[in-house]
């Protein structure tokens, strides 16, 4: 695993310049010997003759050393040197990362013909806008060039490494095809990275997603592999922060399907293909439904049903959330009026939602519209909300709050929240992610950590609902645990107001 930057030409022309270097300083030598003779006829001739031999080799010699220095300078002089690196971090641009990789692979090259496997990898800071939002350009100028470095340090031995867009860098590194070996390496960079950085007497903390893609030789596109790094990164984002995955052709497919997705959702709004289904949340003390949780569905006229983890990230992704989510407000809050009035409708609404300076005031105006008591409205924001700006977040909470509507942390326990700054905020429910409640009964430590969970909430003095519970024996361990609000397949699926004729049957639910 040696990025030897001396080129075979160039230790050819290194082995002539030793050779004619030595060879010129001999004969030099040899000339000044004769010089002392000159006063004889005989040696006069000889001498000239290696005066001509020096010169001649002197000139090989320096004209091979100009040569082989020339070919250690990397770029060369013919490239512009500054479209190569990146000046912020000092590492290669995209483009030289692209001339890195393809000399590197070039055919001649022996590199990539091992057993080992060569790894495109790019690592991207997430929600690295909010950094700047929050701390200011400089600061996240700094945070870049410590990320830099941080990567430098740790695969730059190895391989190029880059910074190749705003917040993404990307590097190669060649590994063995144990997927072991992969995985501690990948867990390396990413921990390395997502260290918080010191900057301006802040300390910033930073996560990162990346995407990993095989090199292979031959016909190597370097704007394709690194397209596809992106992929592979999308899909580890999907599965929460700090998460990295291997490019699959499948990823390819799936981006095709979320620009059709992406081209439909506007049309499938005006055409009135969405509706919400509601599930139950219940106590498990009193066995009462206390509420409900409103869930998105969108029914396709050919494709038919098309799940939400399918179109709402492509909505978030194409800007077109703000107007779903307010579809979906405004739904819930037409529907509250036919449920039973003791019961509070939860509603999800995505972090991208909430980066909307509108938001809140669109959220009074539909309580008001719909003369719905905001009381019974709780907001349901997933856990991931907490790593971006926290003083923004802070303040939107506030004025829900301030409206009268509720707030629910959802997901809770697969991401990253910083404890201190979730006791700070004004939210009353934290809803257990199903991950942890499926672990219940199998993994030896899952009881302890919902324990935790619990009395964390007792200890911040908000609810706690599990969500996902699909056994009894899930049901007893909750239980214990101090869980009592649950909402999953074991007490109802999701299920659809009956509509007829447009009127609709008050508190009826179909499957
Ligand atoms: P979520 O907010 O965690 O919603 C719960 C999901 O778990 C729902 O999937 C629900 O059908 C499913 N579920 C409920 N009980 C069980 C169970 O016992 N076992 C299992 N395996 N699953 C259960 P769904 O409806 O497909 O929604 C998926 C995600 O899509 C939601 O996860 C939420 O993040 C998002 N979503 C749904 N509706 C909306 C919406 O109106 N707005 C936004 N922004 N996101 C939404
Ligand atoms: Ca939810
Ligand atoms: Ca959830």
């Amino acid at each position: 695993m040696n990025f030897n930057s001396v080129t075979r030409r160039s230790e050819l022309f290194r082995l002539i310049t030793i050779f004619t270097s030595g060879f010129g300083a001999a004969s030099l030598a040899f000339w000044a010997l004769m010089l002392t003779r000159i006063g004889s006829a005989e040696t006069f001739g000889l001498s000239l003759l290696g005066g001509a031999i020096a010169a001649l080799a002197a000139f090989a010699g320096a004209g091979c050393a100009h040569v082989y220095f020339l070919s250690l300078q990397r770029p060369s002089r013919s490239q512009e040197p500054s479209t190569l690196t990146d000046p912020m971090t000092e590492l290669l641009s995209k483009k030289g990362l692209e001339q890195e990789l393809l000399r590197l692979f070039s055919p001649k090259k022996r590199i990539g013909r091992g057993t080992g496997r060569w790894m495109l990898v790019s690592v991207e800071i997430d929600a690295f806008r909010d950094i700047n939002d929050a701390h200011g350009l400089e600061t996240g100028d700094t945070v870049l060039r410590v990320v830099a470095g941080r990567l430098a340090r740790l695969v730059g031995k190895y391989g190029p490494v880059a910074r190749i867009g705003g917040s993404e860098f990307a590097f190669a590194i060649e590994l063995s095809r144990d997927d072991h070996e992969l995985s501690a390496v990948m867990s390396s960079v990413i921990d390395e990275v997502a260290k918080p950085v010191n900057a301006d007497r802040k300390t910033i903390t930073v996560f990162c997603t990346a995407g990993l893609v095989e090199l292979t030789r031959g016909n190597l596109s370097v704007a394709k592999t690194l397209r596809r790094t992106k992929l592979a990164r999308a899909t580890a984002r999907s599965s929460g922060l700090g998460n990295w995955a291997i490019y699959h052709p499948e990823m390819t497919r799936s981006a095709s399907y979320r620009k059709w997705i992406e081209s439909e959702l506007p049309r499938a709004l005006a055409n009135d293909e969405f509706d919400l289904v509601y599930q139950p949340q219940v106590n498990n003390l009193s066995g009462k439904t206390v509420g409900y949780e409103a869930l998105l569905r969108w029914t396709h006229p050919q494709k038919g049903v098309i799940p939400p983890s399918e179109f709402i990230c492509v909505a978030e992704m194409r800007g077109l959330i703000g107007q779903i989510g307010k579809w979906v407000i405004r739904r819930a809050c037409e529907d509250s009026r036919l449920l039973d009035p003791g019961v509070t409708i939860a509603v999800n609404v995505s972090p991208k939602q909430l980066e909307s300076p509108f938001f809140v005031s669109d959220l009074a105006k539909i309580l008001e519209q719909t003369h719905t008591d905001p009381g019974r409205i709780e907001i349901e924001i997933t856990e991931n909300i907490l790593i971006c700006n926290h003083d923004e977040v802070r303040e939107q909470f506030e004025q829900i709050r301030h409206l009268g509507c509720s707030i629910a942390i959802d997901d809770f326990g697969t991401g990253y929240s910083n404890l201190g700054y979730l006791a700070e905020l004004p939210f009353s429910k934290l809803k257990l992610d199903r991950s942890l409640v499926a672990r219940l009964g199998e993994k030896e430590n899952a009881g302890a950590l919902v324990s935790t969970i619990v009395n964390l909430a007792h200890a911040l003095d908000v609810a706690i609902l599990a969500e996902g519970v699909e056994t009894e024996d899930q049901v007893i361990l909750l239980r214990a645990a101090g869980c009592t609000l649950m909402q999953g397949y074991y007490f109802g699926k999701p299920l659809q107001l009956m509509h007829s004729d447009r009127t609709v049957v008050p508190l009826a639910l179909k499957a």
